[in-house]
């Protein structure tokens, strides 16, 4: 006979099994895994929610990931980079609306005026706020010395979602050649750690083929690379993409909500002192959906504050919410939402991974 949730959650070490149990986890049994995080979310980290201020600044990318909406051979997509002077300019805000941090991501590009051009930001960005805004960077893959070049202008948080832990996995939701090889993620992500960055990375939740054990290996992934934070979200399917040929195999968009929460949830257990963050996708399927992940186990939320007339051009999924807010309305937004989560905000800190520090001290 399987294991009692109770009896699980008591415990302080969790095999595979247990993990998949609670990933399994349905009603009072669901009820009494999230009691359990919030508790430890409660503990270790505090009612504090951190803002990092994301700016999705180009949808032009080389890549061709297969479940993506931007992927480069969407001939669909009206392509936009955003000038730097409105990029500083939305940095600028995030410094005077006390963000503390923000997000600079976009689609992956290598070339050296492209990792130049980053570079540059980065210390203007630094600038302009007196070196009191943390930077994190989302870019995709990179070599070690254009990762080394972005961390000394001033980046200290690398978010590289792995998607998958399982190569096999991998290789389906992804073209098969070298460009997109799961090898080389690792690889990254090592790099990144090596560099001294905050490191971050993800999985995406309720994938076509996907199995529970795929999910509970991710968690067992996360904890071994000792991951600094991590943001994860539900898969939503984009109909301008091959993988939308598997749709009719997934689970309805309700349960991959859920089983994200269960994952945010387990995960939290697990990694007590990681950073964890609220999904906007969350928030795409349930509109009250990032609050429920804040109170579950999530301490970052990342308001929008792309200039408002490219959002809709950043579509990884279909339905993606607040693309047509102003970076003010989604402030005010984000407020009256963490208090309902009953969360404060961490308005002009960091928020670094407490698991970062810890690391660094052991
Ligand atoms: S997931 Fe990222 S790397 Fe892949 S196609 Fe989309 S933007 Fe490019």
């Amino acid at each position: 006979m399987s294991k009692k949730i109770e009896q699980i959650l008591l415990q302080d070490q969790f095999s595979k099994d247990d993990i998949i149990r609670l990933l399994q986890s349905k009603d009072d049994e669901e009820k009494a895994l999230f009691v359990k995080s919030s508790e430890i979310k409660l503990e270790n980290i505090g009612k504090n929610v951190h803002f990092r201020g994301l700016v999705e600044f180009s949808n032009i990318c080389k890549k061709d990931c297969l479940y993506c909406g931007i992927r480069a051979g969407n001939p669909k997509v009206d392509r936009y980079d955003i000038a730097d002077d409105q990029i500083l300019k939305a940095a600028k805000f995030a410094h005077e609306h006390n963000y503390g941090s923000m997000v600079l991501q976009g689609g992956e590009r290598s070339d050296s005026a492209f990792v130049d051009r980053i570079t540059n930001l980065l210390k203007e960005i630094k600038k302009l706020s007196n070196n009191e805004l943390g930077i994190t960077i989302s870019i995709g893959e990179q070599s070690e010395e254009t990762y080394k070049k972005w961390f000394d202008a001033g980046a200290h948080r690398y978010l590289l979602r792995v998607e998958s832990s399982n190569p096999k996995l991998y290789s389906k939701i992804h073209p098969d050649n070298d460009e997109h090889s799961h090898q080389t993620r690792l690889k990254c992500l090592k790099s990144l750690q090596d560099i001294g960055y905050q490191t971050g990375t993800g999985v995406m939740i309720g994938l076509p083929f996907q199995t529970y054990e795929d999910l509970a290996n991710d968690i067992l992934f996360m904890k071994e690379f000792d991951i600094d934070m991590v943001g994860m979200g539900p898969f939503i399917e984009h109909d301008q993409t091959p993988l939308y040929e598997h749709k009719d195999g997934l689970m309805n968009l309700n349960d991959r909500f859920r089983l994200t929460l269960r994952m945010i949830a387990v995960l939290r257990i697990i990694m007590k002192d990681i950073n964890i963050a609220s999904a906007t996708a969350l928030q795409a399927i349930d509109p009250l959906g990032r609050e429920k992940a804040l109170k579950i186990g999530a301490n970052i939320i990342m308001p929008n504050i792309t200039p408002t007339q490219e959002r809709a051009n950043y579509l990884l999924y279909q339905n993606k919410p607040c693309i047509d807010e102003g970076a003010d309305d989604c402030t005010n937004c984000m407020e009256a939402r963490i208090n309902m989560a009953d969360g404060e905000i961490g308005y002009g800190q960091w928020g670094d991974s407490k698991h970062f520090k810890n690391r660094q001290n052991k």
